[in-house]
């Protein structure tokens, strides 16, 4: 199966990073978001980071303005997936969100579209149980930030066919990316390891065994961490971390997965890292 067209759901950090890929593979892209400023921005960053490519001579003027061309904007999900081979799903790790919106994209993709979710942590099986295609779902992880993260967690669901894992992999591939394929267990592979390493570097900055820099320094230094837990906690989103802790803590019914009250805190306050200028450190612009 060749897969040209791709829809990509949701033009936050993760989806306008796969349409940025996606489209410097070739592909044609349709980016859909239920907000019109939130797609406006992604299109802004999206150039704003193709040019930081331009810069670096990784790409060429040309090529940026050949690839932005190849991605069109919708905020309707029928619009965006009507003609697409693959749509990849990247909306707020909420189940019931995720849930409603396969059911939506099984009805209106064609027959043979396969469906992908970008899911950190909910399980693939139970998402593609929500579709008349169990078969052609799918998970499709990739890493933050997309351009230059080159692992791809390819996850197969229970029902998810050798042709449609093939045909991702493939896929994954062809964006310049290394796949790896895993099973459906909460968390992944990626999360289930990363996750509770995050979580105690929140516990150590609560309990006062060090200030956010002091933890962050630790695990680079002394482990070679390209980047400290927390400010990997800010670049990822602290709502994300949130919910897959509270999806590892509910499904594997284990303690040591419990989110850390001060995480909580962080998320209620609207401290969501990066994103939102302010996490464990602030930011500007
Ligand atoms: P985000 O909050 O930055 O973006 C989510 C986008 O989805 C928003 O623009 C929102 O407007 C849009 N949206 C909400 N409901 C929608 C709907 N019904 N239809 C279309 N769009 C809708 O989130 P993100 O960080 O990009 O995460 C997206 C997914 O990727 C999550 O499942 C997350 O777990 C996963 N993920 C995140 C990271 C990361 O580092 N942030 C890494 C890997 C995977």
């Amino acid at each position: 199966m060749t897969i040209d067209r791709i829809a990509v759901l949701g033009a936050g950090t993760m989806g306008n990073g796969i349409a940025h890929v996606g489209a410097l593979t070739g592909l044609e892209v349709r980016l859909i978001d239920v907000s019109e400023d939130q797609l406006r921005s992604a299109m802004r960053a999206i150039e704003k980071n193709m040019d930081r490519q331009v810069r670096k001579e990784l790409l060429s003027e040309e090529e940026k303005v050949a690839a932005l061309g190849r991605i069109r904007t919708t905020s309707s999900t029928e619009e965006g997936v009507r003609d697409v081979e693959l749509a990849v799903e990247a909306v707020p790790e909420k189940a019931e969100l995720k849930y409603e919106i396969f059911s939506a994209l099984d009805r209106a993709a064609a027959e043979g579209t396969i469906l992908a979710s970008n899911t950190s942590s909910i399980s693939i099986t139970e998402i593609a149980a929500r579709t008349g295609r169990p078969d052609r779902v799918v998970g499709m992880h990739f890493m933050n930030p997309v351009p230059v993260m080159k692992l791809v967690e390819v996850i197969r669901g229970l029902a998810t066919s050798d042709t449609t894992t093939e045909a991702v992999l493939e896929l994954a591939r062809r964006m310049g990316k290394t796949p790896v394929e895993v099973n459906d267990f909460p968390g992944f592979v990626s999360n289930r390891v990363l996750m509770p390493m995050i979580n105690e570097a929140v516990f150590c900055l609560m309990e006062g065994v060090g200030e956010a820099e002091a933890i962050d320094t630790v695990m680079k230094l002394g482990m070679n961490h390209p980047m400290g837990p927390l400010a990997l906690a800010d670049l990822i989103g602290l709502d994300t971390c949130l919910s897959i802790l509270e999806v590892l803590h509910r499904e594997l019914g284990d303690d040591r997965y419990r989110p850390c009250p001060l995480l909580r805190k962080h998320v209620a306050a609207g401290w969501l890292g990066r994103k939102a200028g302010r996490g464990f450190y602030t930011y500007d612009g």
